[in-house]
C-alpha cells in the first residue's frame, strides 16, 4: 500500500488534470520573453499579489537568493526571524551569493516591532554593517506553520522602510497564510518591496516559485536570475501547472488546514507529546517528544512501519504536513496511527 506521506507538502505528484493542462500549454523561449504562458503566470501573479511585475523561478531557495541579491550590497547586514529557510535551508547561499550576514530577531520565527528595533544596530558609524534589509518568513515553517501576525508585519516594514532599509517576503506558504487568516495574499504582500511564494508547495505544482515586486526591481532580478542559472526556456509547461494551480487548489488549503487541525487534537494530551495547539494554524503540526520519549527518528521509523511518513525534525521534535494528495480519512487514519505509536512508547 503507498504510504500516508506526511513528511512535506512537497511531496504532492502533478494530478492527471494538471499533467493535461502542461502537456497542452502554448510555450515559446522564454529568454526571448516569448513564451505566451510564462507571461501570462507571471503577469496573473504580480496582480494576485498586487505588484508591479512577477518572474517565474525554479525554485523558492533562488527566489530568495535573487530577493536578498536584489536587495543588498555585500558586507550588509540583513535581519531575519529565528530559524528560518533563508539561514537553514539554502546551504549558506546568502553568504556565498550576497555577501551578507545575518541578525536573528526575536526566538520564534516571527518577531515584533520592538525584537525588529533591537536587531537593528545600525547607528551610522563606519564600524557597523549598514543593516539594509529585513526578511520575513509567512506562514513561519519551524515555528509549526504559524501566520505573521500582520499588524506586526505592517509595523516592521513601515519602521524599516523609514530607516531607509528595504523589505522582504519569504512567502512560500503565503497562501496558507491567506486562507487562515481574513487576508487575501495581495493585503499580505503590501507591506513588502518583494515578495515570493512557492507553486510548488501547497498549491501542488511539481516545479516552481515566483518573485514578485516593483518593475525596475524585477528587471534586475531577470538578470540575477540568468547570473544563477535559473534562466528556462519552453517554462510554459511548468507554467501552466501554476496557472491551473492558481484556478484549483487555493481555496482548498482550508482543507489541508482543518486535516492538520484533527492530527494536532488527536495526539494532544498523550503523555510525553508537547505541542502548542496555538501554533496548529496552518498545514503543518510540530510536537516535541519529552526525555523520556524514544527519539523523532524512532517514532517516524516506527510509524513508516505503518504506512504514515513524518518527519523527524530536530533533536526533539516531529513534523507531519498536510497537503492535497492526502485525504480527511486518510489523515484520520494517519493521527491513529501516530497516536498509537506514541502511546506505546
Ligand atoms: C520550501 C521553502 C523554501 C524553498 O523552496 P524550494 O522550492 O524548496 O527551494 C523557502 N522558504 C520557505 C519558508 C520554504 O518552506
Amino acid at each position: 500500500m503507498t504510504p500516508i506521506d506526511l513528511r512535506s507538502d512537497t511531496m504532492t505528484k502533478p494530478s492527471l488534470a494538471m499533467r493535461r493542462i502542461m502537456a497542452s500549454a502554448e510555450v515559446g523561449d522564454d529568454q526571448y520573453g516569448e513564451d505566451p504562458t510564462v507571461n501570462a503566470l507571471q503577469e496573473r501573479v504580480a496582480n494576485l499579489l498586487g505588484k508591479e511585475a512577477s518572474l517565474f523561478m525554479p525554485s523558492g531557495t533562488m527566489a530568495n537568493q535573487v530577493g536578498v541579491k536584489l536587495l543588498t550590497q555585500p558586507g550588509d547586514e540583513i535581519i531575519v526571524g529565528n530559524r528560518v529557510h533563508l539561514a537553514l535551508y539554502e546551504s549558506g547561499g546568502t553568504a556565498a551569493n550576497a555577501g551578507v550576514q545575518m541578525m536573528v530577531a526575536g526566538t520564534k520565527g516571527t518577531f515584533t516591532l520592538s525584537e525588529f528595533q533591537l536587531a537593528c544596530r545600525y547607528i551610522g558609524d563606519d564600524a557597523r554593517p549598514p543593516t539594509t534589509l529585513v526578511c520575513l518568513e509567512n506562514t513561519h515553517n519551524r515555528g509549526g506553520g504559524v501566520v505573521f501576525p500582520q499588524h506586526e508585519v505592517a509595523a516592521i516594514c513601515d519602521d524599516a522602510h523609514a530607516r531607509g532599509m528595504r523589505s522582504y517576503l519569504d512567502g512560500m506558504r503565503l497562501f496558507n497564510a491567506a486562507a487562515a487568516s481574513n487576508h487575501s495574499v495581495a493585503e499580505l504582500a503590501a507591506p513588502f518591496d518583494v515578495v515570493s511564494i512557492a507553486l510548488s508547495k501547497g498549491l501542488g505544482c511539481p516545479i516552481g516559485s515566483m518573485i514578485a515586486g516593483p518593475r525596475d526591481l524585477m528587471a534586475r532580478a531577470h538578470r540575477h536570475r540568468r547570473r544563477f542559472g535559473g534562466a528556462m526556456r519552453q517554462a510554459g509547461m511548468l507554467a501552466a501547472a501554476g496557472l491551473y494551480a492558481l484556478d484549483h487548489n487555493v481555496t482548498r488549503l482550508a482543507d489541508d488546514h482543518a486535516n492538520a487541525w484533527l492530527i494536532a487534537q488527536r495526539i494532544a494530551g498523550i503523555k510525553g507529546v508537547e505541542i502548542d495547539l496555538d501554533t496548529v494554524q496552518t498545514n503543518i503540526v510540530i510536537f516535541r517528544l519529552d526525555d523520556a520519549m524514544p527519539a523523532p527518528e524512532v517514532i517516524s521509523a516506527r510509524a513508516k512501519e505503518q504506512g504514515v511518513l513524518v518527519s523527524p525534525f530536530s533533536t526533539r521534535t516531529v513534523r507531519a504536513v498536510t497537503h492535497l494528495d492526502v485525504t480527511r480519512d486518510q489523515c484520520v487514519h494517519a493521527a491513529n496511527v501516530l497516536a498509537q505509536v506514541l502511546e506505546r512508547r
